[in-house]
């Protein structure tokens, strides 16, 4: 019988994920059907019963449920445990297995698709939900100099941070949280917009002058020119967005699922043509 996965959501039909599993499953010769399911906003736990209950094998979660899916999982695996947050479920019998790929995937498409060195270098990261919070541990194992999250919302960068405090050393200067005004008169290599403000063309309150020469610049948005893209193209920065790091992310949760590494390289150019 063929494997059921889906990603739930709200919304989610927007979401290119069931595209990017059927390309996985072509490579490598897996027999899996990859669905949509949107939940209601308040439906989570039983959209998940649900597909539990028609023998479905794992799931990908996404905004708004990351959170409750981390409070479902019986069990979380390395960095969702610290992460507060579950992108990918896995359901092994009885048990409800909670990953979180996303930060794996932003790393991944940096270091490998992109060749950037995080070590030693100074970032920034912008926004303080759970995107952020996916990605801070994977980050800073990559020991960068130093780290800082700037969010619109002061208080929840400084809870993100506090939240993350034990992993301060990872950062050669440790990891501090800032207001965007508060940004002036910072250089920073590697600077990464995991807001949201791009789905509403929209970008954070940035100053001038916080892209040291040879930046790179990332938005975690896809498929879209971001203003904050264009800002940093504008100031003479690298750009990325988020296309890498989705794929790469679904490729981990593919691992996770089925003990098979996709390619991702033909999946982002094909993405990427699109
Ligand atoms: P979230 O939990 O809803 O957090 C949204 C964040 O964006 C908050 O920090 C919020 O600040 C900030 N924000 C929203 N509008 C803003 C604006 N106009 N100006 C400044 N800040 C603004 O969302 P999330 O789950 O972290 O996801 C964030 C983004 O990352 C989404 O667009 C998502 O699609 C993307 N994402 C991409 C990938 C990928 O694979 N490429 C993976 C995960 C997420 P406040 O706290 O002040 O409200």
């Amino acid at each position: 019988m063929t494997d059921q996965y889906a990603v739930i959501g709200n919304p989610v039909e927007h979401s290119l994920s069931p595209g990017i599993h059927a390309q996985f499953a072509r490579a490598t010769g897996q027999d899996i059907a990859y669905g949509r399911i949107l939940a209601p906003r308040d439906g989570f736990r039983a959209a998940v019963a649900a597909f539990r209950a028609a023998a479905g094998k794992g799931l990908n979660v996404t905004l708004p449920f990351k959170h409750e899916a981390w409070r479902l999982a019986a069990v979380r695996s390395g960095f969702a445990l610290g992460a507060g947050a579950v992108n990918t479920l896995a359901f092994e019998g009885e048990r409800i297995v909670g990953h979180n790929t996303d930060g794996v995937g932003l790393v991944r498409d940096l270091t490998h698709n992109l060749r950037i060195v995080v070590r030693g270098k100074r970032v920034l990261l912008m926004g303080a939900g759970g995107a952020s919070y996916g990605v801070m541990e994977p980050l800073l194992r990559e020991q960068p100099a130093t780290m800082v999250v700037a969010n619109r919302t002061l208080e929840k960068a400084i809870e993100l941070v506090g939240h993350f405090e034990q992993l301060q050393s990872r950062a050669q200067q440790g990891i501090a949280a800032r207001a965007y005004a508060g940004l002036s008169g910072s250089e920073f290599d590697i600077v990464i917009n995991a807001t949201s403000a791009g789905l509403e063309g929209a970008m954070p309150a940035l100053p001038e002058g916080v892209f040291a020469a040879g930046a790179l610049a990332y938005d975690m948005v896809y498929a879209r020119r971001t203003p904050f893209l264009e800002f940093a193209r504008a100031r003479g920065a690298r750009v990325a967005d988020g296309i890498g790091m989705l794929v790469e992310q679904a490729a981990e949760s593919f691992f996770l699922w089925r003990g098979v590494r996709p390619e991702t390289e033909p999946v982002i150019r094909l993405l990427r043509q699109n």
